[in-house]
C-alpha cells in the first residue's frame, strides 16, 4: 500500500508557518516512505474561498520545495458528496433537523444549567412525519445531522498515543447546512477514502472531529486511516500565536528573504526530539523523520531563532545551491566571492552589500588620524597576481614600516578597503577587491 497523505488547507486565506508546518510534516513523512503527497483544497465553503488563495497556496508549497503529487479540489466532487450523503440517508445515519439557532442555543443553556454536559437531544429524530411534514409545509430548510454510534471511538495516533474518546460527550454532528451546503466533516471523510489516504497528519486542534470522522468512515464501509496530530505552535513566551499568524505569512517570510530550506528545516524540527538545525538537503531531512519524534506539549515559535536558522544555511550553502539565488537577486557572484562572504550575511540579499564593496563603489571610511598611515599602505601594495596569502605579506610589511600593530594596523585598513567596520576576512576580500580599487580606496 502506497503512504498518501495530504496536505488540506481551505483556500480563505494564505498558509502560515503554522499551516506550513503541517504541510511540511505531511511531506516529509510521503518522501521517507516512496510515498504520494497531495494538495487538496477545501473549498466547499464558495462565500469565503477565493481562486487568488488557491493559486497563491499552490505558489508557497512550490517555493518550500513541496511539490504535490496531485492537487484536488473539493468543489468539483460535490456530486460524491451528494452520494455519500445519500447512502447515510437511507441508512438512517442522516436526518433532518428543523431548529434555528436560536433555539439550539437555548436548549444548550437549558441542559447547562441542569448540570448535563451540552450535547444536541436528538429531538429530529423523534419527528413525527406529520410534524416534519408541516415543517416543511410551514417553509422550514433541515440542516442534516450524522447519528453518532453508540460508545467510545478509539485510535493509535502516532503522535499522542492511545486516544479514546466517547461519543455520548459530542453533538450529532452536522454535515449538510441548511442551505445544502456541505461543511467540511463529510467532504473531508469521502476524499480521504476515494483518494486512498493512508495517514493524516494534522494539528491536535482536530482530535475531538477525528472521531467523529472514524465513525463517519466506518458508516460509509470504509477502514479509517491512521492518524497523527501535532501540537501547535505558540509564541515564546507560551502565548497563542493566533494573533500574529496574519504576518507570519510564508509569502511574508519569502519577502523578508528567509530561504525555503530554513523554513523547511525549522517546521521539521521544532516541537520535537531532534535539534533545531538547518537542513540544505531536504531529502535527508526526511530519511530521518519519525512522527514519533513529535512532542505533544505546544511548540515554541521564535522568529530570532527563525532568522538565525536562515544564517547557518548560508554560511554553509554551497556555491552551486547559492548561484541561481544570486542570480534571481541580480547578484553576479563567482565562487571566490560567494565563499568569501557566505560566513558574513544572515539573508541573502545582503551578498549585494558585498558585490559592491568587491565589485562596484563604497564609501571609504577614512579617519583623520589615520592618513598617513594608509597612503604608507598605498605605497606598499604589492604587484598582482593576488591571492590569500597577499594580505600576509603586505600588513606584515606595513607593520615593519609604521610600527602599527593589532588593531590600529588592521581596522583602518578595513574602513578604507570596504567602508565597513566588520566583514568577511580581508585575506579572502583584498584580491577580490583588486590592486585598482584597493589602490584608490586607500588614497580616500
Ligand atoms: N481544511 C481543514 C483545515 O484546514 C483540514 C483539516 C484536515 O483534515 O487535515 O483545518
Amino acid at each position: 500500500m502506497t503512504v498518501t497523505v495530504r496536505f488540506a488547507p481551505s483556500p480563505t486565506g494564505r498558509i502560515h508557518i503554522g499551516n506550513a508546518r503541517t504541510a511540511v510534516l505531511n511531506w516529509l513523512y510521503a518522501r521517507k516512505h516512496d510515498g504520494r503527497f497531495l494538495l487538496r483544497l477545501d473549498d466547499t465553503d464558495a462565500a469565503r474561498s477565493k481562486e487568488e488563495y488557491a493559486r497563491a497556496i499552490i505558489d508557497d508549497l512550490r517555493w518550500l520545495g513541496l511539490e504535490p503529487a496531485a492537487i484536488e479540489r473539493q468543489s468539483a466532487r460535490l456530486a460524491r458528496y451528494e452520494a455519500a450523503a445519500e447512502q447515510l440517508k437511507s441508512a438512517g445515519l442522516l436526518y433532518p433537523c428543523f431548529e434555528t439557532e436560536q433555539e439550539l442555543t437555548l436548549k444548550r443553556k437549558a441542559r447547562l444549567m441542569a448540570g448535563r454536559p451540552p450535547v444536541y437531544d436528538r429531538a429530529a429524530l423523534k419527528l413525527t412525519e406529520e410534524a416534519r411534514a408541516a415543517l416543511e409545509r410551514a417553509g422550514r430548510k433541515p440542516h442534516w445531522r450524522f447519528k453518532l454510534p453508540e460508545g467510545v471511538t478509539g485510535w493509535r495516533d502516532m503522535v499522542r498515543g492511545d486516544v479514546e474518546i466517547d461519543l455520548a460527550s459530542l453533538s450529532d454532528p452536522v454535515l449538510i447546512r441548511q442551505d445544502g451546503g456541505f461543511l467540511y466533516t463529510l467532504p473531508s471523510v469521502v476524499d480521504d477514502m476515494d483518494m486512498g489516504i493512508t495517514h493524516v497528519i494534522r494539528g491536535e486542534d482536530h482530535v475531538v472531529n477525528t472521531a467523529v470522522q472514524i465513525a463517519l468512515t466506518r458508516a460509509l464501509g470504509g477502514e479509517p486511516p491512521r492518524y497523527a496530530h501535532h501540537s501547535l505552535l505558540v509564541g515564546k513566551d507560551g502565548s497563542g500565536l493566533s494573533k500574529r499568524l496574519g504576518s507570519l505569512g510564508i509569502g511574508d517570510l519569502r519577502e523578508k528573504g528567509l530561504e525555503p530550506e530554513t523554513i523547511v528545516s525549522y517546521c521539521a524540527t521544532i516541537g520535537s526530539s531532534l535539534p533545531v538545525a538547518a537542513h540544505a538537503d531536504m531529502e535527508g531531512l526526511a530519511e530521518g523523520f519519525d512522527p514519533a519524534q513529535l512532542s505533544r506539549a505546544p511548540a515554541r515559535f521564535d522568529e530570532a531563532e527563525l532568522e538565525l536558522l536562515n544564517a547557518r544555511l548560508l554560511h554553509d550553502m554551497p556555491y552551486d545551491m547559492a548561484r541561481p539565488r544570486l542570480a534571481a537577486l541580480g547578484i553576479a557572484a563567482d565562487k571566490d566571492f560567494w565563499e568569501a562572504i557566505r560566513g558574513n550575511i544572515a539573508r541573502m540579499t545582503e551578498a549585494a552589500d558585498w558585490r559592491d564593496v568587491v565589485k562596484g563603489e563604497i564609501a571609504p571610511v577614512i579617519a583623520g588620524e589615520d592618513r598617513e598611515f594608509l597612503a604608507r599602505a598605498a605605497e606598499l601594495l604589492p604587484p598582482e597576481p593576488w591571492g590569500e596569502e597577499t594580505w600576509k605579506g603586505w600588513t606584515g610589511a606595513l607593520k615593519e614600516a609604521t610600527g602599527r600593530k593589532g588593531k590600529s594596523l588592521f581596522m583602518p585598513l578595513r574602513l578604507a578597503l570596504t567602508g565597513k567596520p566588520h566583514g568577511p576576512e580581508m585575506s579572502k576580500l583584498l584580491p577580490l577587491i583588486g590592486r585598482e580599487k584597493a589602490l584608490a580606496r586607500l588614497r580616500g
